[in-house]
């Protein structure tokens, strides 16, 4: 069975580079060519590969296949000077080994399930606990530990990168074989574009993000306590000891949690608070869009006062988990020997709701067979 899934795995590969070098060999300039090198094996001894995303401003992203990780992303300050706003791992390695899920594509089901349970069409699931009580992030080996197929998907100039995984039905216990794609896209206004696409052919659940971590002072500078936090939000999910959302969304009028207007991260993260407490700082959902209206609008915005970066975050997802870095404890290495410590990134993840499938009220994240979920994130840069 195991030698039957390498041999797959192996011919998958083969399959994921042909269409690759097909693609990208009938690019007629080389401006538009993605670049390709090698980013060393998965687990089980597949070969994974680092895409190179350039823009004419300079901008430059990474992401590899394996997990389909932002893995470097490099924008300009005021003065031009570019630095590398994501924490992350030199190479394939380093992402096998994670466990903070760095710049990964999250999935099936993005954040919490209370108990690893719910239920659909009649029929109870049970996924992996890997948070205590809890499921979080797609179980034992979610998206971001799974080998995606790229494909050099870039037009009109814009580089772009397709990367689609297969996965099966009864995987991590999820119902349906479910087909993803992620597209990013990396335009010349300093936008990164991310659109994730699924479809199933048996009812199931999906909420997808990226967990990329940002420090806009440039990774591995120290903590993002200075740097200033919008989000367009009148309301957040107050959570249980678990992190499990209770019932009823909370308004952020009065609290440690309203960031309707631009807010230093560290003004109020010690406060005396139960859910700053819960969460061992901001680690919640702030609803962004209570109707469950399918539009992209902005939703998050990260200013970084020294170097004037400046980060837009644009989504069609009803809610964001704003992630503060409190689990980063310095016994990450990462790139280039840089230590990761306390709160030394933010994660910005639009998505769905936890807890979703076990709370009616909220937008549902059930996909049916013959639809397919759709959901667009832009992380737009600048500088002032
Ligand atoms: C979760 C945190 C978790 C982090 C890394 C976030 O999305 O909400 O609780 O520690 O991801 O796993």
């Amino acid at each position: 069975m195991r030698r039957y899934g390498s041999i797959v795995a192996v011919v998958s590969v083969i399959f994921a580079m042909t269409t690759f070098s097909r693609s990208a060999d009938t690019k007629t300039s080389s401006q538009s060519k993605i670049q390709k090198r090698a980013f060393g094996t998965a687990d089980g001894g597949l070969a994974v590969d680092l895409y190179v995303l350039r823009n004419k401003s300079g901008m430059e992203v990474s992401i590899t296949n394996y997990g389909g990780a932002v893995v470097s992303l490099k924008v300009p300050d005021r003065a031009g000077k570019f630095a590398d706003v994501v924490l992350g791992y030199d190479d394939a390695q380093g992402y096998v080994a994670d466990k903070a899920y760095f710049g990964g594509i999250i999935g099936r089901y993005a954040n919490r399930i209370a108990h690893g349970k719910f239920t659909l069409g009649g029929a109870n699931y049970s996924v992996p606990k890997n948070d205590g009580e809890n499921a979080l992030h797609g179980g034992l080996k979610g998206f971001n530990k799974r080998v995606w197929t790229a494909k050099d998907v870039s037009k009109n100039g814009a580089q772009a990168l397709e990367l689609s995984y297969h996965s099966q039905d009864g995987e991590e216990g999820y119902p349906g074989n479910l087909t993803a794609k992620v597209v990013y896209t990396l335009t010349d206004n300093n936008e990164l574009k991310i659109e994730y696409l699924a479809s199933t052919d048996k009812d199931t659940v999906v909420n997808l993000t990226n967990h990329s971590y940002f420090n806009l002072a440039g990774q591995g500078s120290g903590d993002i306590l200075s740097q200033r936090l919008t989000i367009h939000a009148q309301e957040f999910s107050p959570v249980d000891a678990t992190l499990i959302p209770t019932a009823e969304p909370r308004s952020v009028r009065g609290t440690p949690f309203d960031f309707s207007q631009a807010e230093t991260i560290g003004a109020r993260i010690n406060q005396d608070d139960q859910q700053l407490k819960f969460g061992h700082g901001y680690d919640h959902n702030w609803i962004l869009n209570p109707n469950g209206e399918h539009k992209l609008s902005l939703a998050a915005e990260v200013y970084e006062p020294q170097s004037g970066r400046d980060l837009e975050v644009w989504t069609t997802e009803p809610g964001v988990q704003f992630y503060s870095g409190n689990f980063l404890d310095g016994t990450i290495h990462g790139k280039e020997g840089k230590v990761y410590g306390h709160r030394s990134g933010l994660c910005l993840e639009t998505q769905h709701f936890p807890d979703s499938p076990n709370h009616p009220a909220f937008p549902s994240t059930v996909l049916k067979p013959g639809q397919t979920f759709h959901s667009t994130t832009v992380y737009k840069f600048s500088a002032r």
